[in-house]
């Protein structure tokens, strides 16, 4: 934004997200956004920029759309957000989003299959399942479990990926799903922490040996199923041990990816008045630790791939190489002349050396 105003030219900035709903007034009196956008109207997005671009001043989208599409389709060349749920009954205590985003609601299915269909039919060859709390999928009785089925028996050569996901309420069928040559073998799944007594404070819908019941069945079916998590850092209450169980799981678990991030207060959740807040101090040291050790992890994850096979999607495309992700969501370069968006099957022979490191093929 500030390099764009430094080149003279007037940036347009929309923000949209939960924190608008939380603080719209604020955000809006500030000035410093050109639109405040709520986030069940964020489907409006692109029709407002063109509308602004066209000279026009819009409202920034009327009713409670949280199923518009229109605008997701268009966001990335190769992959397409596929939404398919929101909101979230599960009130974990650092959590707002079940207060600005409301109950969980499921979108119909023959609506996701259509719009399935149109996003295939215009070239896409990913599909990505969103939604704030999606293994909760639940429309006239059809679980996520018949949905992720519908999607996978769609003709044409695509896959299929789930983003994130709660690791609670995954029927047996969901496990055996990873079978099918479309379905992705990743799951970004959201640990928090590897201490009970923390994911209970937390109000979590899980333990430990739950997440690696999940973890296990995962792997039994795909071996070498790429788990990626979230972990929390300084959660109110935490102590050394608990943070200790947490590396002691991560390494357990051999995620491939963390995605790490320390514990702030959030207006209006229970963990707002939990006692016990652990200084910024620690949970800088804390989450040193975790990323040391997910990037440890990572590198030996992804080194394992070295020499196996794997399906790549072209997304970028630059002068000799390509760059995308195999089936296991493991990023790549390819060296070669390619086009986007197509499959290639290719034999990794070594990893980059940098800090996120891609398999060079
Ligand atoms: S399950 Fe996720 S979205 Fe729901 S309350 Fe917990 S953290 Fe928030």
């Amino acid at each position: 934004m500030n390099q764009a105003r430094r080149k003279g030219s007037e940036p347009l900035l929309v923000m949209t997200g939960c924190v608008v709903n939380n603080h719209r007034e604020e955000l809006e009196a500030s000035g410093k956004a050109t639109y405040v956008v709520p986030n069940e109207q964020k489907s409006h997005i692109y029709e407002l920029i063109d509308a602004h671009y066209k000279g026009e001043i819009l409202p920034a989208g009327s009713g409670r759309d949280v199923f518009g599409f229109a605008t997701a389709s268009q966001t990335l060349r190769t992959r397409a957000m596929l939404k398919v749920q929101d909101g979230c009954d599960n009130f974990c205590t650092f959590c707002i989003i079940p207060k600005v985003r409301g109950r969980a609601i499921s979108r119909p299915l023959p609506e996701i299959i259509d719009n399935a269909l149109q996003l295939l039919d215009a070239g896409y060859k990913e599909l990505v399942i969103t939604g704030v709390n999606i293994g909760r999928y639940d429309w006239e009785g059809k679980r996520f479990e018949h949905l992720l089925n519908a999607l996978l028996e769609l003709p044409g050569d695509y896959r299929v990926r789930i983003s994130s996901i709660e690791p609670d309420g995954f029927g047996e069928g969901f496990y055996e799903l990873f079978r099918h040559p479309k379905l992705t073998p990743h799951l970004h799944l959201c640990l928090q922490s590897g201490s009970d007594r923390v994911l209970l404070k937390m109000r979590r819908m899980y333990t430990v040996a739950e997440f690696r019941q999940t973890a296990q069945q995962l792997r039994s079916v795909v071996p070498d199923f790429n788990l990626t998590t979230d972990i929390m850092v300084g959660f109110p209450g935490e102590s050394e041990e608990d943070h200790l169980e947490t590396l002691k799981v991560m390494r357990e678990m051999n995620f491939s990816h963390v995605h790490t991030f320390r514990y702030s207060i959030r207006k209006g959740t229970r963990a707002e008045r939990m006692e016990e807040q652990v200084p910024e101090k620690v949970k800088i040291e804390r989450s040193e630790e975790v990323r040391a050790l997910a990037e440890e992890l990572k590198r030996a994850y992804r080194a394992s791939f070295i020499g196996r096979p794997q399906r790549v999607l072209t997304e970028s495309i630059g002068k000799g190489y390509a760059s995308g992700f195999g089936e296991y969501y493991i990023p790549f370069r390819l060296s070669g002349h390619f086009e986007s968006n197509q499959f290639v099957d290719a034999t990794p022979h070594k990893l980059e050396s940098k800090a996120d490191p891609r398999l060079i093929g």
